[in-house]
């Protein structure tokens, strides 16, 4: 993509609105902008690391065994009723009348609708276990909506919904999705710490949420510090596996970490002291076991292998996919801007030639952004007749791993200068060369 002919609208200045550094540089870094009090539009460079995200949540899902499906936004209030949660939920949720008067929502969390698909097409036991999710739009009139992505009132979330006969069963679903949560938020760079919380209106005896830290966090959270020595790695698991996922719930979950709602001085008093952390955390994703609560109260039976119909066990579990940006933001940044990981980045490599015009390097560049997305990466080609500390302070704000400056010096003894964003560490090699390193 060449940068002339895009469209980044990044500020100069900074944001007044904006409290945090994440909302600052997405902002600044023109990735989204603001419609309304939490409602954004997602602008190119936005919506590019929104789809990353995305693909990711899609790919550890689908390996996990879960089948993707997609529910309306807009719901209606009926089926609420059936749970009892339309009068229970407040005002978070939105309602809307239609013209026929109908009562309709914009769905908050979607468990009341996906027990309405469930129980209208199975039917017996051996269609089980099933786990159906999707990532579509919420909507939650938050009090206070905030800090850009991270608190908006219409985002994007991953939500699925397992079914399983017994409740063993479905806390081998949980388990699976522990694991397949830890796999996910590593892919994207991030470390998302599960810790022991509340189910709050969701309901249900058995939940973890996942944390990121970061001072910015709205979480207050307590946790043993070895447990931050733990990653998932590139572990092969068989998500089949019941023992083998518990012993990763087992691993991950041992050593205290408790948001404040579960927080227990008693039990945290017992870990050394130097080992004791209270900390701020952003929530990245929850896990609920909560068995029948909704399949029997709307009739969501299975026909047993002994002939009687039983209320399915259930579970919901949700990935906050655009509060994630922020989060990743959060995580990884300096004074001049983002640091993406790898694994979410809108473009791979930064291409910046110092001397738009002049012929020889042009065609250098032009030979490089070929090569380059011809071995599948995504380049952002800056072909801008700027000053080079202009396109510098771009490529450095919106935060690409990998930069190649071309200019005519160099290029006369047949070098370029691959850049580090993490790093900051450049080397000088041959335009051939600099391919090899990045594919
Ligand atoms: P919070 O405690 O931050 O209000 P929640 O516990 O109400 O979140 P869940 O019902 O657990 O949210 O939803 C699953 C995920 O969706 C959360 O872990 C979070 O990452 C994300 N999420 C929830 N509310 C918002 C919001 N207002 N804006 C962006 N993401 C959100
Ligand atoms: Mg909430
Ligand atoms: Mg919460
Ligand atoms: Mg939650």
């Amino acid at each position: 993509m060449r940068l002339s002919r895009y469209f980044l609208p990044v500020l100069k200045e900074n944001p007044s609105e904006a409290q945090i550094v994440s909302h600052r540089l997405m902002l600044r870094a023109g990735m989204i902008k603001q419609q309304a009090a939490g409602i954004y539009s997602w602008l190119p460079l936005g919506l590019k690391v929104l789809n990353r995200i995305q693909q990711i949540v899609h790919e550890e899902q689908q390996r996990a065994g879960h089948i993707p499906v997609l529910m309306p936004t807009m719901q209606s209030a009926d089926l609420w009723r059936e749970s009892g949660r339309y009068d229970d939920y407040g005002q978070e949720m939105l309602r809307i009348r239609d013209r026929h008067d109908r009562e309709m929502l914009f769905g908050p969390t979607n468990e009341e609708m996906i027990t309405d698909i469930f129980r209208a097409h199975v039917n017996s036991y051996k269609d089980l276990p099933l786990t159906l999710y999707q990532i579509q739009w919420k909507f939650r009139d938050e009090v206070r909506p905030r800090f850009g992505v991270m608190r908006g009132r219409e985002f994007l979330m991953k939500d699925g919904y397992n079914f399983d006969l017994t409740r063993e069963a479905a806390l081998h679903a949980y388990n699976r999705h522990l694991v397949s949560y830890l796999r996910t938020y590593e892919r994207m760079g991030l470390q998302a710490i599960p810790m022991r919380a509340d189910s709050g209106p969701i309901g249900g005896e058995n939940t973890h949420e996942f944390l990121v830290l970061a001072d910015t966090g709205e979480s207050e959270v307590f946790y043993d510090s070895q447990i931050t020595d733990l990653t998932f790695g590139d572990r092969q698991i068989d998500y089949d596996d019941a023992a083998a996922c518990r012993a990763v719930l087992e691993e991950f979950t041992s050593r205290y970490a408790r948001t404040d709602e579960t927080h227990d001085e008693a039990v945290f008093a017992e870990i050394p002291e130097d080992r004791r952390r209270s900390a701020r955390g952003i929530e990245v994703g929850q896990i609920f076991y909560f068995g029948t609560k909704y399949s029997e109260p709307m009739g969501a039976t299975v026909v047993g292998p002994d002939g009687a119909r039983v209320p399915v066990h259930m579970g919901s579990h949700g990935i906050g996919v655009s509060r994630l940006l922020g989060a990743i933001i959060e995580a990884s940044h300096d004074d001049k801007g983002i640091i993406w990981p790898e694994g979410v980045t809108p473009f791979h490599v930064g291409l910046v030639n110092l001397k738009q015009g002049d012929a020889s390097t042009d065609n250098a560049c032009e030979a490089l952004e070929r090569e380059l997305t011809a071995r599948g990466l995504d380049v952002l080609y800056d072909d801008r007749d700027e000053r080079a500390g202009a396109k510098f302070a771009t490529m450095d704000l919106i935060g690409l791993p990998w930069r190649i400056t071309v200019g005519p010096r160099g290029l006369a003894n047949n070098v370029v200068e691959l850049t580090s964003r993490r790093s900051g560490g450049s080397v000088e090699m041959s335009p051939a060369d600099a391919v090899a390193r990045l594919v």
